[in-house]
């Protein structure tokens, strides 16, 4: 089987699998005041130091959540004031928040800063504008010091949905007045996340309860997750870098045997990992089961709802025609992507490719 879908999930390093089993033995509640319960506390803060360590950042701006759903969500519903979203956010930015004011992107997906501006010039204090780093889908690099600069001249608060950024870029992010991440998307668990807090954002609590987290997160914390989680961050880290030429070489080929096939955001700058194509005339879900077949997991665009393939917001936030976005496939490489297995991604690419030339012609034949 080849894995050719990391902005979905990547696969768990040894690292985090080697500091999770030992956390499993961890029997105490970290709220409780005996013994048992200071191990299980001491776990907890080694873990949120670990997170802090990775940023700079001091451990008080950690908090512990089930992923980069949930922290998107204590922040955008949180967040008494304006709020703008731009139009390419991940689903747990985009539709949190009903008053929400969208901001366009251009036609590589990249944040329209004047229109930005407009806004920002015209709306009162509190807003917080939210913005992806790296988008899932399309892998596109937005200008987030730009960003920074447009926020701060306007006194806006900027939150930045980090999911697919770590280890691939870096960013001020002691500059940014908040921030999320998700384990399971740099070698850590499902089920665990960051929400990075540099600034005072003056939250409106979600889950209220024993107050932990500093009552901005409330539940017994998930302490076999964060060790896995800090762990992932602790380890040596991947160089995202490397996957270049592999990209290049799978961008060239499947562009030279499919001249019209489309890639999104090529001309903008864009993550080494993740290429998002179109090939006119197959559907994505057709795509995804003839690369099934061929032992090939890939995805189409954004992988996050229960297997529904849906025309994505993100490209049509592009003016993607619907009948080029309805053929639009997402490979997301990463740490044990080789180049056989791009080169049996391109086989299969052509073999697709042959079975749709037949089909083609069999219409031509009986039109
Ligand atoms: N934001 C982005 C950019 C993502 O790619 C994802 C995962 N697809 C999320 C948020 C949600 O992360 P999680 O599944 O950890 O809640």
């Amino acid at each position: 089987m080849i894995y050719l879908d990391y902005n979905a999930t990547t696969p768990l390093i040894p690292q985090a699998r080697r500091a999770m089993i030992e956390a499993f033995d961890c029997l105490g509640n970290p709220s409780s005041v005996h013994t048992h319960g200071r191990e299980a506390r001491k776990l907890l803060e080694k873990a949120r130091e670990q997170v802090a360590d990775y940023f700079r950042l001091p451990t008080r701006n950690v908090t512990f959540t089930s992923g980069a759903t949930e922290a998107n969500n204590i922040i955008a519903r949180g967040f008494e004031g304006n709020i703008f979203v731009s139009a390419v956010e991940h689903d747990s930015v985009l539709n949190i928040r009903s008053d929400a004011t969208i901001i366009p992107v251009n036609n590589d997906g990249l944040v329209n800063l004047e229109a930005l501006e407009e806004l920002l010039n015209s709306t009162q204090a509190p807003v917080l504008v939210c913005v992806i780093a790296v988008n899932n889908e399309t892998g596109v690099i937005q200008p987030i010091d730009d960003l920074l600069h447009l926020c701060n001249k306007y006194k806006a608060h900027l939150h930045v949905d980090a999911a697919q950024a770590i280890g691939k870029i870096e960013l001020n992010w002691s500059l940014l007045s908040s921030f999320t991440i998700s384990a399971h998307k740099f070698g850590g668990p499902k089920g665990i996340g960051a929400l990075i807090i540099n600034a005072p954002l003056h939250l409106n609590t979600l889950i209220k309860g024993g107050g932990q987290e500093r009552g901005l997160r409330a539940g017994t914390e998930n302490i076999i997750g964060a060790m896995g989680m800090g762990a992932a961050l602790t380890a040596p880290q991947f160089n995202w870098e490397t996957l270049l030429p592999l990209q290049e070489h799978l961008e060239k080929s499947l562009l030279n045997i499919s001249p019209d096939a489309i890639i999104f955001s090529k001309a903008a700058q864009r993550v080494s990992n993740t290429t998002a194509i179109a090939l006119p005339g197959v559907l994505s879900e057709v795509q995804l089961m003839h690369f099934d077949l061929n032992n090939i997991s890939v995805s189409s665009g954004a992988a996050c709802s229960s297997g529904k393939v849906k025309v994505s917001h993100v490209l049509k936030a592009m003016n993607v025609e619907d009948d080029v976005a309805k053929c639009a496939l997402r490979i997301s490489t990463g740490w044990n992507t080789t180049q056989d297995d791009i080169n049996e991604f391109i086989n299969a690419w052509t073999s697709l490719l042959e079975m749709k030339h037949q089909k083609d012609i069999k219409r031509v034949r009986y039109a």
